[in-house]
């Protein structure tokens, strides 16, 4: 049983696309941005089986991805004009465009901004995001230097050229709606350079988007490969979020629903706090102790990020990136400076590290430079000087390492076994798993964890010098998303400011937590296949979880618009039901 169905056009359409198209079908991913939000009472099929789907067990919402007219079955029209449901339809096929009166859907370019603008549909998307006004656009890029044996091309990364440039594609269209009464329209879509239409539209039970935005937010949650040496970024997405989260908030209450979602974090903590500390500089043993006691008198938990040229006390190990700086990459590239060469490593610092590992407040993580480019051997060097693997990792952005690339960087860290690592084409607020587009073209949610971009503390030769300004400018959002807040400082700049500005934030309703242990709750409480949640009519509501989990807040929002909140802990393997309002008979 689950209050929302999801219907994509299946994997064979998506190969299809990717191979006569070279597009990623991207909707397929939705399950990702779901499930991050808490809305784990959900479901997906493909529009083969969404009619028999719908007949056994009718949810309380449908949504429905964009399928081209030869993928929409016909019966489904006829299914969903004959529900009791919610309706959410991406760009509806011609034959219901009548029914919602939607009048012409000429295409418009793909970018532009969403804008809220029905009075209570703009204060729900506000009430979320803190704004009303979603840009919908592919990622902006700067140059970066990154030598050409490190560029994922020239390594073992698993991916050919012709995925990486259907991973760079837009995988989202936009359409010119114009529209007639009793409709309503909820946002309005201004392509760049042109005027603004409507966008999302409702009549009763039944909602459209002109803009593809279920494939653009799967989307917004993958990372394409570089195709060339670049940093990408992509705008903030939690407005065109908190749009698609009101829309099925609302259908839900329309058809006398109660809308179950988990909360992000434990009882009452509201928003979670982490230090970040790449250790680029491995600092002395007296740093090291200091440090971390810092961390211990001012209450705040951090990861420490070592970069394995640290750690290796192999001697070729050692030798070779030794070798890799001085000569550089290729002819002709000067030589760097000795003082950047990786010596053998100070055992003192990383004695004092190791003291820390059975503090809960500390974690060791990986600041990997190879990835793959021989970044195996360093989470093994990893391993032999702390005992244990790394749980998570981030990259180092030396020119000779592997830097940041996108989706090489995550699928290295699955690959390795770790448990999450970061995402820096996007700032969300909150971790997700991550949307991959397979080597066949199918689009599937992976196992890895992907944590939210950090914030930099550290602005080396930026002014102001440290990012205090910066990041309480944004601390409302935050807290607002209920967000994994990552401080990233390098540990031997700018501590005394560090502490400082750690002292001044607000502690209420805050989780001081290590990236491991955040991930860990993630995973037990916001991953589908960790947690199950599935109402019925009668309001029974099941919880199952597979590896236990203590303090998930399960909210009920009513169709009046009251919300509850209910606390429980789950053994492995229990499961429990509460009860909630039973469905109204719609
Ligand atoms: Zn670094």
């Amino acid at each position: 049983v689950a209050a929302l169905l999801y219907v994509h056009a299946g994997e064979q359409a998506a190969r299809a696309s990717f191979v006569d198209e070279g597009r990623a079908r991207w909707a397929t991913g939705l399950a990702a941005v779901l499930e991050k939000h808490g809305y784990l009472d959900a479901r997906s099929c493909d529009v083969a089986a969404a009619r028999a789907e719908i007949a056994a067990d009718p949810p309380a919402v449908v949504v429905v991805g964009r399928l081209s007219p030869e993928e929409w079955a016909p019966e489904l029209a006829e299914t969903l004009a004959a529900g009791r449901f919610g309706v959410l339809l991406e760009q509806p096929p011609p034959q219901l465009h009548a029914t919602l009166g939607i009048d012409a859907v000429p295409p418009s370019g793909h970018e532009g901004r969403l804008s809220a603008c029905e009075p209570s549909f703009a204060e729900g998307v506000r009430r979320r995001s803190g704004g009303t006004v979603a840009k919908i656009s592919g990622p902006l890029s700067r140059p970066i230097a990154i030598e050409p044996e490190m560029r994922w091309q020239a390594t073992a990364a698993p991916i050919d050229e012709d995925r990486a440039r259907a991973w760079n594609a837009p995988g989202w269209s936009a359409q010119r709606w114009s529209v007639a009464a009793p409709t309503t329209v909820l946002a309005e879509w201004q392509p760049v350079g042109e005027a603004a239409t409507p966008a999302i539209v409702r009549r009763g039970r039944v909602a459209a988007l002109a803009v593809e935005l279920l494939a653009y937010l799967a989307q917004a949650h993958s990372a394409a490969p570089s195709l060339g040496p670049q940093h990408s970024n992509w705008p903030r997405a939690v407005a065109a979020e908190a749009m698609l989260l009101e829309l099925i908030d609302s259908l839900h209450a329309t058809v006398g629903a109660t809308r179950l979602r988990i909360r992000p974090w434990p009882h009452r903590r509201t928003w979670a706090l982490n230090v970040r500390h790449d250790v680029d500089r491995l600092p002395s043993r007296r740093a090291v102790a200091e440090l971390l006691g810092r961390h211990r008198a001012a209450g705040t938990a951090a990861t420490l990020y070592v970069r394995p040229r640290h750690l290796s006390t192999s001697h070729r190990f050692v030798l070779g990136a030794a070798v890799r700086t001085l000569l550089g990459s290729h002819a002709g590239e000067p030589p760097r400076a000795i003082g950047n060469l990786p010596r053998r490593p100070a055992q003192g610092p990383i004695r004092a590290l190791r003291a820390a590992l059975g503090r809960p407040d500390i974690e060791l993580a990986l600041h990997a430079e190879g990835m793959w480019a021989g970044g195996a051997k360093e989470v093994e060097a990893f391993t032999r000087a702390f005992g244990r693997p790394p749980v998570g990792a981030s990259s180092h952005g030396g020119p000779d390492c592997f830097r940041f690339q996108g989706a090489p960087n995550v699928l290295w860290a699955q690959k390795m076994g770790l448990d999450y690592t970061e995402l820096i084409v996007h700032t969300h607020t909150l971790p997700h798993r991550f949307v991959d587009l397979r080597a066949d073209g199918t689009v599937a949610v992976e196992r890895i964890l992907c944590l939210p971009h950090h914030e930099s503390f550290d602005r080396p030769g930026a002014v102001p010098p440290n990012g205090a300004a910066a990041i309480n400018s944004r601390l409302d959002l935050w807290r607002q998303t209920g967000g994994l807040l990552q401080v990233m400082n390098h540990p031997d700049l700018n501590l005394d400011e560090l502490f400082a500005f750690l002292a001044e934030l607000p502690r209420d309703g805050r989780i001081d937590t290590t990236a491991a242990d955040a991930a860990d709750w993630w995973r037990r409480s916001h991953v589908g296949d960790e947690l199950e949640l599935s109402s019925e009519r009668s309001g029974a509501t099941r919880l199952w979880s597979r590896r236990g989990v203590e303090g998930i807040v399960v909210e009920a929002l009513s169709p009046d618009g009251r919300e509850r909140t209910f606390e429980l802990s789950l053994a492995p393997e229990q499961s429990t039901t509460v009860t909630v309002d039973p469905w109204a008979a719609a």
